[in-house]
């Protein structure tokens, strides 16, 4: 290596650096984490600076959602002139033509680990052989062991029949990526996918286990759930049959664990997690993790495991917005062949909003009724939404309880709230009780407007205002509001 290469590589860590500094300033860190730490520099030669990305997907993906980011980035760092060049780590130098004469480097990190040294080295030399997977168990007693731990998977459960939306692009991308291509060098390694209930979580981790065992039919996937996992160690350990237990977890190509927020607590399987996970995670397996919570909130969890989980990705689920709402039943529906009218779909995806589970639920009570000759009425879905939402009390307060409060306040009718009334004294009553629900029901905008009589999301946003002005300027809205806000507030 001459001189001068010495001091162009110095050069593309600098530049890279800058770069660097633009891009945090411009995005969240998380977005920053997942997709501009693992990159390295690779090269500068004075015009275009060449990064290291670790996989295509992981370039399709910058190309696709940071493009402006990274030419603002470079526009900084080099000056208008400047080029991007990506060099994509996975595909063999052979193969790479742009850069075949350097050096290959694998940018899977490997973490230096001081605890469990004797296990990882003899791990290492097993890597990607096959033959050696098995030495110590014979086939017949790992398929054995199989169909007592792991949980089959849903087949029903696959990436065609999960809905993208902002609310899970990023989680099923990640998702996709692994499933393409679990394990080996990849940075999504522990893929840790979380949310609340309901929003899909078993759903997306087993359509990467389905999507592995369809086009990786070699790979050995096990899917349990983080209580099972539990269950299956105590009844190990009671028949002294741990080693087994953790010598068959070691052997396996992907390892999915489901909720693993019910490990917390449990230090013996945290331990045995523990090892299973590091012995894994050096020879390149893949794991992947759902939890409800992300892992930096997972207490009684210890901070070795915790410090693992951060070593790959982590991506969530949020709530879906309306319009995915709409088509996850959509999609539901048409897989059983049934249908609802539309404005009982309406009122179903603005009535539910925070858990997928829930509204599916609603469909199946509604469906089954209709089956069974019973007419499904606006009113009849009422019911049904009420108790689901009931059960589950996954609201504090409704937009009918709401409506009912404040329509009892001013000696109006609930009707009267929701209809095209311009008498003053109803339209600040309506005014009011959006204001109130949108303090207390967690609904969007959108979802309000849709039960005060089909109004607009900017009409909610408008009496919202309007409310805060009034409080501020007229005595008696003041009061109002602090009269029918204590209803709630006593909740
Ligand atoms: P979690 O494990 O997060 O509690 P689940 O994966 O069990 O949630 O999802 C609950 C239900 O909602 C499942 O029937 C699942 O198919 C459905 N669901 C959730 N998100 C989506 C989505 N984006 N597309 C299609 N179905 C979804
Ligand atoms: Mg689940």
């Amino acid at each position: 290596m001459t001189n001068e290469t010495t001091e162009q590589e110095k050069d593309c860590y600098v530049i890279w650096e800058n770069c660097l500094r633009t891009i945090r300033e411009n995005t969240t860190p998380e977005a920053f984490m997942t997709w501009f730490e693992p990159i390295t520099p690779h090269s500068f030669d004075g015009e275009s600076l060449v990064i290291q990305v670790p996989s295509h997907f992981f370039y399709e993906y910058l190309e696709a959602h940071f493009v402006n980011l990274m030419r603002k980035a470079i526009d900084v760092a080099i000056g208008a002139g400047g080029k991007l060049e990506y060099f994509i780590a996975e595909t063999p130098p052979a193969e790479n033509n742009k850069t075949a004469d350097v050096p290959y480097t694998n940018l899977l990190k490997q973490p230096t680990n001081t605890q469990n040294n004797n296990t990882n080295n003899n791990q290492n030399q097993n890597t990607n052989n096959q033959t050696q997977h098995y030495n110590s168990f014979s086939r017949e007693m790992y398929e054995h062991q199989k169909a007592v731990y792991a949980t089959s998977l849903n087949k029903f459960y696959s990436f065609d029949n999960f809905i993208e939306g902002d609310c899970n692009r990023l989680a099923r991308s990640m998702g996709f990526a692994v499933a393409d291509k679990p394990g080996g060098v990849t940075s999504f390694n522990p893929l840790m996918l979380y949310g609340g209930v309901g929003l899909g979580k078993t759903h997306l981790i087993q359509a990467i286990g389905n999507h592995i065992i369809e086009h990786s039919a070699k790979k050995e996937v096990v899917y349990v759930s983080a209580d099972r996992f539990t269950d299956l160690l105590i009844d190990a350990l009671k028949n002294n049959k741990g080693d087994a237990f953790k010598q068959f977890f070691m052997q396996l190509d992907v390892l999915m664990i489901d909720d693993v927020q019910f490990l917390a607590n449990k230090e013996k399987t945290q331990e045995i997690f523990f090892s299973i996970f590091n012995n894994l995670h050096l020879s390149g397996k893949q794991i992947i993790m759902t939890s409800d919570r992300p892992p930096a909130e997972l207490t009684g969890m210890e901070d070795r495991l915790l410090t693992r989980f951060k070593w790959g990705v982590t991506a969530d689920l949020k709530q879906p917005d309306l319009e995915t709402r709409m088509a996850i039943i959509h999609r539901k529906l048409d897989e059983r062949q049934q249908n609802l009218p539309d404005n009982i779909l309406d009122y179903l995806v603005h009535s539910i909003d925070s858990n997928v589970r829930e509204l599916e639920g609603a469909i199946n009570s509604l469906t089954g009724l209709s089956e069974n000759g019973i007419p499904v009425t606006m009113d009849v879905a009422k019911q049904i939404v009420e108790q689901i939402v009931q059960v589950t009390e996954s609201k504090q307060v409704g937009i009918d309880e709401v409506q009912r409060a404040v329509a009892e306040y001013f000696a109006i009718g609930v009707d009267e709230l929701k209809d095209k009334t311009r008498k003053k004294e109803i339209v600040i009553a309506r005014q009011i009780a959006m204001y109130f629900a949108k303090e207390f029901t967690g609904f969007s905008l959108k979802s309000i407007g849709y039960h005060f009589g089909g109004r607009d999301h900017s009409t909610v946003i408008h009496a919202i205002q309007a409310v805060t002005e009034m409080i501020q300027e007229k005595r008696e809205i003041r009061m109002y509001v602090e009269d029918i806000g204590k209803k709630f507030k006593s909740k």
